[in-house]
C-alpha cells in the first residue's frame, strides 16, 4: 500500500529522555555509578550520518568509564538503508532504526540526536548529499543541536573526503566542522538565540581515524587512547557492551562478537585546541566549573565514602542537603543537569517506584482512557505522597508512604477530540526530497515524540519536596513474554485504509474492478450516515447515505468499483478516500490508516498515513500465468505479479521439487533471497533443470557482503560475481547494449520512455563479472563516473529455458506504481514457451 505523509497540527514539546521501557530501576551498583557521575561536569558529542556509523565502544567508554555526558548526532534516520529483518522501506525503516538507536544507547548510555535530513539512499559525492539535504537547513539543525547540548568536545566518524566512503559520511564531517565554528557564532542562525539557548563554543573537534580492513585511516603518531578498560560496577569491558550496543541494529545485521582487553582510539584534530594527553585538556569538568565554592564536590566525595551498598537509603540525607546546596546556585546548564541527576538518585536510593498506566492499547480522542497510578516506598525513609496530577485530574493524597505499603487509585480520563495523535513529529507534515519539514525548533533534534500523557507525582522525601513526571504506559502482560511496558498512542476513533495497493488495467481495454475502502473502529461507533469520498474530492466516486456503526476493533469493508474508461491519456491515477459521519453529535472526517511495526528487539512503532491506491492504465502485455516466488528479505513484489494477471504460489524448501516446479512459468526470488535461504545454495541442481526444462527463473539482487551465505557461482547456470555496484541517481541515463535482446522488445517494446519516473535509485549489487554465455542487456552509469555499468540485468538461454540476475531496484519500482518498471518487469518474467494455457 502507498504510505504518504499527513498533514497535522503540531503541539510544541519539550526535550525528554526515552520512553519506551518499563520505568527505569537502579541497583547499588549503578546508585554508585552514578553517584560518581555527579562530579563529572564535561560532555562529547560524537557525529555521523546513519544508524550503525557510530562507534558504540567509544560512546560506551565515554558516557560509562569516563562519565561524560555523551551524545550521538546522526544526521539520518537511515531511511534509505536495506532491511534485513522485514519489508519496511523509507520512513518506516527510518522508524525502525531511530529505535534501534535508542535501543543501543540504553545499553551504552549515550543519549540519542537526529536531524531532519532524510537519508534518500546511497550517495557518490559529499556534494550532492549536501545538496539534497538543503545544506543550510540541515546544518542549522547540527547547529541547534549542538546550542542545547554544550559539547566540550566533538568528534566525527568520517573524514571528508572520499575515505568516508559514501557522500552522507563526507557530509556529515562537512556539517560537523562548520556547525563546530556556526554554534559559536552569533551571527549564524540568529533566530534560534531566541529560542533559549546561547552560542556554544565547543573546545575541539576530533576526527575518529577508523581500520575497517581495506580502508585504513589510523597511523601510530595519532593521538590515542585505550578504552579496552573493564567496569566492575557493569561486570562488562567497554568491548563488550560496544558489542551489545551494536548487535541492536538488527535490521542491518550487525550482530557483532565482544572484545575483551586493550583496544585504542585514534584521533585527528580537525579544529579547535590541540592536546596531548585527554581529550578533555583545557576543560573544567570539575564542580569549579559552576562554582567558586569547593563543599560540593567534598560533599559527593563524602556520600561515596559512606555508601552502603546493602542500605542505600543512608545516603538520602546527605543527599538531600546536596540537592539544597546545588539548587541555591545560580541557574545554569550544569546545575541543571545536575539537580536531575541527583533527584533520580534520591528517588533510586529511596527504592521509590511511581508508575502510571493503562490496561488499554490506545488513547482514542473523544473516548474515555482508564489510568493506574501506584506509589510505593521501599525503604525506611520518611516518604509522603502528596498529589498526582494528570491533563485536567489532579488529586491530593497528602499520604504518608509506609515501607512496603503501595498506593494505588485510578482515574477515567476524558481523551479530548483534540488531543494530538501519536504521529512522530518529523512525519506530520509533508516532505522534502531530502528532509523532513519540522516547524517547531522545540522538536528539532529529538530523537522521537515525547510521550502523550505525563502524570506528575510529588513526593516529599526527607522534608524536601520534588516533583517527577512518568509518562502513562500501556501496560499488559503477554503469556509468553511476560508484562510488557509499551508506548500509549492516541489515535483517531476511526482509521481508514485502502486495498489493493496497485491497480493495473490495459490500456484500450475497457474494465472495472473493484477496490476496498475500510473502516476500523477504536471506539463503538453508534449508528451514523456515512460518506465514503473517493478520488479526493471528485464528487461522482462519492458514496452517499451509507449506515455506519461499528463495535470497538470491528473493521466493515466497502466495495468501490473504479473503470480505466476515463483514463485512455493517462497512464496514472491516484485514489485517496476519505469517511465522514456524524457521530456522537460531532462531524468526523477520518481519511488515515494506522500502520504497526513489531519486533522484538524494539517497542512497538505505530504511525499514520494516507493510504493510497496507484492506479496504472498500460501498454502491457505478459507471456506467462502461473508465478512460483520464493521470499527473500520482503518485498512487495508478488502483488504487483497479481496485478499483472499472475497467479502466485510462495514456495519453500519442501517445494523445490521437479513435478512442483515444473507447473510455473516463471520462478522469481525475492530480494537476497540467497543471503536469507541456506538452502538454496542446496536446490541448485534442481532449479537449473527447471530452467533446462523450458522454465524462467529471474533471480533479484543479492547482496556481496558478510551477510548470509551467497556463492554467487551457484546461482545462474554460468558464473557470475555480485559487487557493491550501484546507479544511485534515479534519472541517469540507460544504454541499451544490446537492443535485440528479448528482454528489451518482447513481448513490451521497451524505450528510454520506460526509463522515466523512476524513484530513489537504479539499482543496486549489480553482476561485476560474467561468463560470456551471459547477455548484458542495460549500461547505466552515476554522473562523474568513467564507464557504464553493465550488470544491471544479464540474461542467459539455458537448455529450452532462461535465467536473469537483475540488481534493478523492481522492488521500490513496483510498489510506487513506475509505469515503465512494470513493462520491463513483465518481460523480465515473460516465459517465451508459454501456449497460453
Ligand atoms: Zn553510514
Amino acid at each position: 500500500m502507498m504510505k504518504r505523509f499527513c498533514l497535522i497540527i503540531a503541539l510544541s514539546l519539550a526535550f525528554a529522555v526515552t520512553n519506551a521501557q518499563a520505568p527505569a530501576v537502579y541497583n547499588s551498583a549503578d546508585i554508585l555509578a552514578r553517584l560518581e557521575k555527579l562530579k563529572v561536569l564535561g560532555s562529547v558529542l560524537y557525529v555521523a550520518a546513519h544508524p550503525d556509523d557510530e562507534n558504540t565502544r567509544l560512546l560506551a567508554w565515554l558516557s560509562r568509564d569516563r562519565q561524560y555526558r555523551t551524545g550521538y548526532l546522526s544526521i539520518t534516520r537511515g531511511d534509505g538503508g536495506q532491511n534485513l529483518i522485514g519489508e519496511e522501506q523509507g520512513i518506516a525503516l527510518g522508524l525502525i532504526r531511530t529505535q534501534e538507536l535508542l535501543a543501543a544507547r540504553r545499553i551504552d548510555g549515550a543519549e540519542q540526536f537526529f536531524t531532519r535530513a532524510y537519508d534518500f539512499g546511497f550517495s557518490k559525492s559529499t556534494e550532492e548529499a549536501l545538496k539534497v539535504w538543503d545544506r543550510e537547513k540541515i546544518l542549522g539543525d547540527v547547529v541547534w543541536v549542538i546550542r542545547n547540548f554544550k559539547p566540550d568536545v566533538i568528534i566525527t566518524r568520517f573524514p571528508e573526503d572520499s575515505r568516508a566512503g559514501h557522500g552522507h559520511h563526507s557530509g556529515s564531517a562537512v556539517l560537523a566542522r562548520e556547525a563546530f565554528a556556526a554554534a559559536a557564532d552569533p551571527s549564524r542562525y540568529p533566530e534560534q538565540l531566541k529560542n533559549g539557548v546561547s552560542v556554544w563554543k565547543a573546545k575541539r573537534i576530533f576526527w575518529n581515524t577508523f581500520n575497517f580492513g581495506n580502508n585504513n585511516t589510523i597511523s601510530p603518531d595519532q593521538f590515542k587512547i585505550d578504552v579496552g578498560n573493564y567496569n566492575a560496577l557493569l561486570g562488562k569491558g567497554y568491548g563488550e557492551l560496544a558489542a551489545e550496543s551494536r548487535s541492536q541494529h538488527k535490521s542491518q545485521g550487525f550482530g557483532v562478537p565482544s572484545q575483551r582487553g586493550t583496544s585504542f582510539e585514534y584521533f585527528v584534530l580537525t579544529g579547535g585546541e590541540p592536546v596531548k594527553d585527554s581529550l578533555m585538556e583545557g576543560v573544567d569538568i570539575r564542580w569549579s566549573r559552576v562554582t567558586s565554592e569547593g563543599d560540593i564536590e567534598k560533599k559527593i566525595n563524602d556520600i561515596i565514602a559512606a555508601y552502603s551498598f546493602s542500605d542505600p537509603s543512608s545516603a538520602l540525607k546527605p543527599l538531600v542537603s546536596l540537592y539544597k546546596d546545588i539548587k541555591v546556585l545560580p541557574d545554569s546548564y550544569w546545575r541543571n543537569k545536575k539537580l536531575a541527576e541527583v533527584q533520580e538518585l534520591i528517588s533510586a536510593c529511596a527504592g521509590l517506584y511511581l508508575e502510571a498506566s493503562t490496561p488499554q492499547a490506545y488513547a482514542v480522542q473523544g473516548d474515555s482512557l482508564r489510568v493506574n497510578f501506584f506509589a510505593i516506598n521501599r525503604s525506611n525513609a520518611a516518604i509522603r505522597l502528596q498529589y498526582v496530577k494528570l491533563e485536567n485530574f489532579d488529586s491530593t493524597f497528602n499520604q504518608v508512604l509506609l515501607k512496603h505499603r503501595g498506593i494505588s487509585a485510578f482515574r477515567q480520563l476524558y481523551v479530548s477530540q483534540a488531543k494530538e495523535m501519536s504521529q512522530p513529529y518529523w512525519l506530520r507534515k509533508s516532505m522534502e526530497k531530502g528532509s523532513f519539514n519540522v516547524d517547531e525548533l522545540d522538536l528539532i533534534g529529538k530523537p522521537e515524540n515525547d510521550p502523550s500523557f505525563n502524570a506528575s507525582f510529588k513526593v516529599e522525601i526527607e522534608g524536601l519536596e520534588l516533583e517527577f513526571e512518568k509518562p502513562v504506559m500501556y501496560k499488559h502482560t503477554d503469556p509468553v513474554k511476560g508484562e510488557l511496558f509499551q508506548p500509549l498512542a492516541v489515535v483517531p476513533p476511526l482509521a481508514v485504509n485502502t486495498s489493493p495497493g496497485i491497480m493495473l488495467f490495459r490500456k484500450n481495454q475497457p474494465a472495472t474492478k473493484n477496490y476496498t475502502v475500510s473502516g476500523t473502529a477504536y471506539t463503538n461507533i453508534k449508528p451514523a450516515k456515512a460518506t465514503i469520498h473517493n478520488r479526493n474530492g471528485k464528487s461522482e466516486d462519492d458514496i452517499k447515505d451509507l449506515e455506519i456503526a461499528l463495535n470497538k476493533g470491528a473493521t466493515k469493508n466497502f466495495q468501490v468499483p473504479y473503470t480505466n474508461k476515463d483514463m485512455k491519456q493517462t497512464d496514472l491515477d491516484v485514489i485517496n478516500s476519505r469517511i465522514e459521519y456524524k457521530n456522537q453529535q460531532l462531524d468526523q472526517a477520518n481519511y488515515l490508516a494506522l500502520a504497526t511495526i513489531n519486533y522484538d528487539h524494539i517497542p512497538p512503532i505505530k504511525y499514520f498515513y494516507q493510504d493510497g491506491i496507484t492506479v496504472l492504465n498500460l501498454d502491457i502485455k505478459t507471456s506467462g500465468k502461473r508465478a512460483g516466488y520464493i521470499k527473500g528479505a520482503g518485498d512487495k513484489i508478488p502483488e504487483a505479479l497479481e496485478q499483472l494477471g499472475y497467479e502466485v504460489t510462495f514456495l519453500g524448501e519442501n517445494d523445490i521439487k521437479e513435478d512442483v516446479l515444473a507447473k510455473f512459468d516463471v520462478l522469481i526470488m525475492g530480494v537476497r533471497a540467497y543471503n536469507v535461504h541456506e538452502w538454496l545454495v542446496g536446490a541448485y541442481d534442481q532449479l537449473m533443470n527447471y530452467v533446462k526444462n523450458g522454465g524462467v527463473m529471474v533471480v533479484q539482487y543479492n547482496t556481496n557482503s558478510f551477510v548470509g551465505t551467497l556463492r554467487a557461482g551457484k546461482i545462474g547456470p554460468y558464473d557470475f560475481t555480485i559487487n557493491n555496484g550501484r546507479v544511485t541517481d534515479e534519472e541517469s541515463g540507460v544504454k541499451f547494449e544490446k537492443p535485440s535482446s528479448a528482454l528489451l522488445s518482447w513481448p513490451n517494446k521497451i524505450s528510454g520512455k520506460d526509463f522515466e519516473g523512476w524513484v530513489q535509485e537504479r539499482g543496486i549489487y549489480f553482476a561485476d563479472k560474467w561468463a560470456p554465455e551471459y547477455q548484458a542487456v542495460l549500461g547505466m552509469k552515476d554522473a562523474g563516473e568513467p564507464d557504464d555499468r553493465r550488470g544491471s540485468l544479464l540474461t542467459a538461454e539455458y537448455g529450452k529455458g532462461r535465467f536473469i540476475y537483475t540488481g534493478l531496484a523492481f522492488f521500490r519500482q513496483l510498489p510506487s506504481g513506475v509505469p515503465g518498471a512494470y513493462r520491463l518487469f513483465a518481460n523480465i518474467i515473460a516465459n517465451p514457451n508459454y501456449k497460453g494455457k
